[in-house]
């Protein structure tokens, strides 16, 4: 029984362990990134069917414009 309490203290232990240093590397990985303020300034571009404004890479490109959604690419290209 006492050895049993041991083997789960030591797996609660390691656990704690192990999450503990998945987040400190984690935090460390996402540090020297920085996505958002390394690449700049990204161009932001229009959708060109309800106005809102993305970052060009997350536009949809489509006949007539860019899109943010296909919701909205299929809407504006079946009125072309
Ligand atoms: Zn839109």
């Amino acid at each position: 029984m006492g050895r049993l309490l041991i083997v789960l203290l030591l797996a609660v232990a390691v656990l704690l362990w192990w999450k503990h240093r998945q987040r400190g590397k984690r935090s460390e990985e996402a540090a020297p990134h920085r996505p958002r303020e390394s690449t700049g300034p990204e161009a932001m571009m229009r959708c060109a069917e309800c106005g809102v404004h993305l970052p060009s890479s997350q536009v949809l490109p489509g006949r007539g414009g860019v899109f943010c959604c296909h919701e909205h690419r299929e809407r504006f290209e079946a009125r072309q």
